[in-house]
């Protein structure tokens, strides 16, 4: 193994897969730390945990586990990816994490860039950008469990670290000034040569940190020089929409596949087992052949409601239990193919149907690719998509990619 990744959530972890796949590379992805050792034979290794919203020292224990399992299996680089839209709580666990892998591996100082541009997430002079809005002014000011109400990195990371923290700018960058001499630094990127550049000139002693698409240089960087194809094999057709995201892009997938194809909603405030039972058996009215929409995506104004009544972090539970739940009767259904929107909402399903491990296929779009589980007639084909991924006929693309 060349290259140890630690992700803070499921999507983000099949994003950065589908990403270094790209490059031929073999890429083994774990959902959770494996139980038994590395065999060190795949160039990447990623192993995908569920910390984000965690209180900070179980993240640090959780990703500290991981740093060593990958180290163990021989990685020479680790890596520590997070969203490309910074999503962190007020206490972390961007920073807290990376403090705590840089004690691992005894780097010095840590390079954090969540520049995504295929994606339009761009960081200038320290700032976040989604396309042309800044992060704070983006539909992440909404996002149920991380608003952003920043697009300050600075402000964003300091209050979660002991060092300092700097920029290193894209002006300073292209002038050619080495990376500043701050413990934690922030890198400015727009475009994709950046990203080269900061991998091509940030020095071995510090950590790398960002969202997936500053790893994109890194298989070429490590002369990882694979050619594996990308092949996606075929679960059996029957398949399911699970959607926990409310996202604004979500938001405007399930509209378009709302339209189209039976769907149901859930309601956080009223979602007992009852309520959960009641879907299973709309589930079960439904011919084989039809791929349904199980949703609770809402407005912002409707996700403000149901926190009010519930709580921001029960509100959120709720609705991922009753998602795993759904996957769970789904499986025993006969569904082979789930397509989830929502970075927690495919933790909590992918946990339910007892993935711990994929390939990884085809890219749907930009960051999110097919991964594969199981074999024979438990073979089963995930589309995990972060929130804001995709184009509003993202659900429909999913499932055509397979059925070609
Ligand atoms: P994203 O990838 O868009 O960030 P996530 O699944 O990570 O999506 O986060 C969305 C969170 O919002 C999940 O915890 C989910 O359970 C919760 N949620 C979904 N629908 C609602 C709703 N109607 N009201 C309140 N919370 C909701």
């Amino acid at each position: 193994m060349k290259l140890g990744c630690v992700a803070d959530d499921y999507t983000g972890a099949t994003d950065l897969a589908g990403l270094l796949r790209r490059s031929g590379a073999s890429v083994k992805l774990h959902f959770g730390l494996p139980k038994a050792p590395s065999d060190g034979l795949a160039d990447i290794e990623i192993i995908a945990l569920k910390c984000r919203m965690e209180p900070v020292d179980q993240a640090i224990s959780a990703c500290t586990d991981a740093a060593h399992w990958l180290l163990a299996g021989g990685a020479e680089q680790l890596y520590w990816k997070y969203c490309s839209t910074f999503d962190s709580t007020a206490q972390g666990n961007i920073g807290p994490v990376a403090e705590a892998l840089m004690a691992v591996t005894r780097q010095t100082q840590a390079l954090y860039c969540p520049a995504f541009p295929e994606n339009g997430r761009a960081v200038f002079m320290g700032h976040l950008f989604v396309a042309d809005q800044l992060l704070n002014e983006s539909s992440m000011k909404d996002h149920p469990l991380t608003p952003m109400s920043d697009a300050n990195l600075t402000r964003l990371l300091a209050p979660q670290v002991e060092g300092s923290v700097a920029i290193w700018n894209r002006v300073d960058q292209k002038k050619g000034v080495p990376i500043p001499d701050a413990t934690h630094i922030i890198g400015d990127a727009v475009e994709f040569a950046d990203l080269e550049f900061l991998i091509e000139n940030t020095p071995a002693n510090v950590l790398l940190t960002g969202g997936s698409a500053l790893a994109l240089p890194l298989p070429n960087h490590l002369s990882i020089g694979s050619t594996l194809d990308i092949v996606n094999p075929k679960p059996d057709s029957r398949a399911i929409v699970l959607s926990g995201s409310c996202s604004l892009m979500t938001q405007q997938q399930v509209a378009y596949y709302v339209a189209n194809n039976p769907s149901y909603q859930l309601h956080p405030e009223s979602l007992g087992e009852a309520a959960i039972e009641d879907c299973i058996c709309w589930l079960q009215s439904l011919r084989p052949s039809e791929t349904p929409l199980v949703y609770a995506t809402a407005s912002p104004e409707a996700v403000r409601a149901a926190q009010c009544v519930l709580g921001v972090a029960e509100a959120g539970a709720i609705v991922e239990h009753a998602m795993g739940q759904i996957a769970q009767k789904a499986f025993e259904m006969g569904v082979r193919q789930f397509v989830v929107a929502g970075g927690e909402t495919s933790g909590a399903v992918t946990h339910a149907l007892r993935v711990s491990e994929v390939m990884i296929g085809s890219e749907i779009c930009p960051g999110v690719p097919w991964v594969f589980s199981g074999s024979n007639s438990n073979l089963i084909g995930l589309a995990l998509k972060s929130g804001n991924f995709g184009s509003p006929s993202f659900f429909k693309d999913a499932l055509a990619l397979l059925e070609d």
